[in-house]
């Protein structure tokens, strides 16, 4: 069972002392060996027990927006969200109930009227601690208050690699690096699931752009795909052993992903030993014969499809022997199995919805925020404000009413409702998604902890009002904003709407300004030079407003490190735009767009990923292109130093040295070990990384052990992982360009299993 040699990868890692396992997952208790072992047991006597009829309506569920127009659908028992699974009461099995929570308990355009929740910051924001604990606190979080809405079934877990610097969803996802994706994505998932609560991992796989998302043909060859987005997969799913996987939109090498025989059952059902349930992304069905026997366990939002494909044609096809009866019988084991090993069936849900503490969960995603602000820049002392500034002017980015979130099915309708919510009038996310913001103000709150200076504010609207105002101020901040959504990629990398201008002029007005970014995810910064600090706020979450006031004047230490690398200029990327951009701009929205209805008819394109498996740093590192700020890097108000490395080999490659925090504030750093074969072509890659706090002057000596699939190739005719013997280097960094201790060792040859 893929959970029993999770504990025993979790055992050895914790041994290890690889990857340094917060308190919190130390203390969290595995379920009993006796019901993981008889999870399988059970579901089969189920399966046993149930009616063909039962068993026909456990693999396809309803969209319940559109759930009315599907006759007999139970619309009565259904909470407005993304889906709904009917349960078989007289056997105990639950409903299902399903919501969209990447970030939080979604309720995007406020289909739940007045129903709000904890959102937290995005999680790329999550990715940015480097700080698993974190990922965990916030998975355990939402868990929490999904439970107390009535839900079983969360449609968490988003791993994509962030292969593209424009992608619109990169704020849902974790990061370009598979080892920190997988990492965090397993922690997430594994706090969601401390409750009774299935939690998917998505979108499986290769959903990398949101252009042309139902249509797009992601081409890589299998070591490729094994050594990056999958090896994420593979990682998050032993760590945090989610009940569902979900497939993408996307087609791989030519099969749809909820579809793709490679993907679903040679990988994930053999190699990974899988025993979860496959549900479909909402609208990614296109077959009944060819998805089921490939591997599609479940229907999710059938009326978003074509046809219900899981409906009456898998009854038929089912009858006429097309699909085999045992794979009928298999697809509702794994449902069962998922159910079971995470308590769900267990645990029926409440029938009102319960209380929440939302002030105790403000506090989690407050503290993921300030964990994952990233400090870029920061020269001549202008950060942290402490105190010293008089007369300080904020400038633009609606700071004066709250922060900025991704749109989508992300949506979190936030606690303090939203300020600030404008419909879109046309694009593939229009159906779905308004430009929305959290209302934490950071005005607000730097007033409060700037409360003998002056602090005024400016929309930034009017470019040269701005620069006076700065110009008699003693430090000026600049937000400035990036939307980004689901369904939509940016069409280009620097801030929209004049915002460079504004920043320019500001900073040639005041030369101690500080930029506040509040972004999906990397953009372009012509005036770098200009301004002396930029904070990268990502998008911080409820929270938000008080997490930047709070690493702005010094409370906060920042500790966040680049998840992403940010290029100089699009060029400099993989794909400089998003494929296909151009030609679906006005072609049609159903390409991207789930809800338009099927993109069937439309002509599939594909997008050859030539970085292959050197995604991000690694791709710059490969073609010699320096970033404007590397994957890994963030800075501090304190220094931090590294000395006396050991690095050993053998059958394992580990490292110990120790960090001092060198300067005169206690503050958190986050040491990266990289490592890469002495003489090989390949660029060094990230094989382990801890997060430590230290106090000033203190010294820590810390182990980190490498991930061995991380320094292995993936090799088709093995088939497996080889980990070549001979001669590495082990990099000690403060991020991927950086080289503070480096040393070497040899490791012996060793072959894993895929
Ligand atoms: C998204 C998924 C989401 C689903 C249900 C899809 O459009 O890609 O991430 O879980 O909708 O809302």
């Amino acid at each position: 069972m893929v959970r029993n040699r999770y504990i025993a990868s979790l055992v050895a890692l914790l041994a290890t002392g690889v990857l340094a396992a917060p308190a919190a997952a130390r203390v969290q208790a595995a379920p009993a060996a006796s019901q993981t072992q008889d999870a399988g047991a059970r579901a089969s006597a189920l399966v046993a027990a149930l009616t063909q009829d039962e068993k026909l309506q456990l693999v396809h569920g309803y969209f319940p927006p559109m759930a009315d127009r599907t006759p007999g659908a139970p619309v009565a028992d259904m909470i407005p969200s993304a889906g709904y699974v009917p349960g078989v009461p007289r056997l105990g099995i639950p409903a299902l109930r399903e919501s969209d929570a990447s970030l939080g308990v979604a309720n995007q355009v406020e289909q739940r009227k007045g129903d709000v929740a904890t959102a937290l910051p995005s999680s790329l924001t999550t990715a940015a601690s480097f700080d698993p604990a974190i990922a965990f606190a916030g998975g355990a979080m939402i868990g929490g208050e999904a439970r107390a809405k009535t839900f079983n079934v969360l449609l968490a877990g988003g791993v994509n690699l962030t292969r593209d610097p424009w992608a619109g969803r990169n704020f849902e996802y974790l990061g370009e690096d598979p080892l920190l994706a997988g990492v965090m994505a397993g922690e997430h998932i594994r706090g969601v699931q401390t409750h009774p609560i299935v939690s998917t991992i998505k979108h499986f796989a290769f959903n990398s752009q949101e252009t042309g998302r139902m249509i797009m043909d992601a081409r890589l060859g299998e070591a490729a795909l094994r050594e990056s987005d999958l090896l994420a997969f593979q990682i998050a799913i032993e760590r945090g052993e989610p009940g569902s996987v979900m497939c993408a939109y996307n087609r791989i090498n030519g099969d749809y992903a909820c579809e793709n025989d490679f993907l679903l059952n040679r990988v994930l059902k053999g190699d990974w030993g899988y025993d979860g349930w496959v549900m479909s992304d909402w609208g990614a069905v296109h077959s009944t014969e060819k998805a089921a026997i490939n591997g599609l366990d479940q229907e999710s939002g059938q009326e978003l499809d074509r046809a219900i494909y899981f409906g009456q044609p898998l009854t038929d096809a089912v009858a006429a022997g097309r699909v085999p009866q045992a794979r009928l019988d298999d697809m509702v084991r794994r449902i069962l199995v998922g159910m079971i090993e995470t308590g769900v069936m267990d645990a029926p849900v409440v029938a009102t919805p319960q209380t929440i503490d939302y002030a105790a969960n403000a506090e989690v995603a407050q503290r993921a925020a300030e964990a994952g602000i990233v400090l870029l820049k920061n020269e001549g002392g202008v950060l942290p404000l402490a105190g010293a500034a008089q007369r300080i002017v904020v400038i633009g980015g609606h700071a004066d009413v709250g922060v900025l979130s991704g749109g989508g099915s992300s949506q979190v309708r936030s606690v303090g409702g939203a300020p600030i919510e404008i419909p879109l009038t046309s694009g593939a996310a229009a159906s779905f998604a308004r430009v929305t913001y959290h209302a934490s103000a950071p005005l607000a709150a730097i007033r409060a902890l700037a409360p003998n200076a002056a602090v005024t504010f400016v929309s930034g609207d009017d470019v040269q009002a701005a620069a006076t105002a700065a110009r008699g101020a003693d430090v000026a901040i600049v937000f400035a904003t990036q939307w980004t959504t689901e369904a939509q990629d940016v069409e280009s990398l620097s801030l929209p709407n004049d915002q460079d201008a504004l920043i320019a002029a500001v900073a040639g007005a005041n030369a101690r300004t500080a930029v506040v970014l509040e972004t999906g995810g990397p953009v372009l910064m012509p005036w770098i030079n200009a301004v002396p600090a930029v904070v990268q706020a990502w998008y911080p979450g409820q929270r938000g407003g008080e997490a930047i006031a709070r690493v702005l004047f010094g409370q906060v230490n920042p500790s966040g490190r680049l998840p992403i690398t940010f290029p100089r200029d699009a060029a400099q990327a993989p794909r400089p735009t998003a494929p296909g951009l151009a030609e679906l701009k006005t072609a049609d929205a159903a390409a991207s767009n789930p809800g338009a209805g099927s993109a069937a008819d439309l002509q599939p394109f594909a997008v050859d990923y030539v970085e292959g498996s050197d995604v991000g740093y690694r791709w710059y590192e490969r073609e010699g292109r320096k970033p404007l700020f590397p994957f890994g890097h963030g800075l501090s108000y304190t220094s931090f130093a590294y000395a006396n490395l050991e690095v050993s080999g053998g059958q394992q490659l580990s490292v110990s040295f120790d960090v001092t925090n060198t300067g005169s504030r206690e503050g958190a750093d986050t040491p990266q070990l990289y490592v890469a074969r002495e003489g090989s072509t390949t660029p060094r890659r990230l094989a382990g990384f801890t997060k430590l706090t230290l106090k000033p002057g203190e010294t820590r000596r810390v182990t980190l052990t490498a991930e061995p699939r991380i320094l292995a190739s993936y090799d088709t005719a093995l088939p497996g992982w080889s980990v070549a013997g001979g001669s590495y280097r082990a990099t000690i960094a403060r991020d991927a360009l950086d080289g503070a201790l480096a040393g070497q060792t040899t490791l012996s040859p060793q072959t894993l299993k895929p």
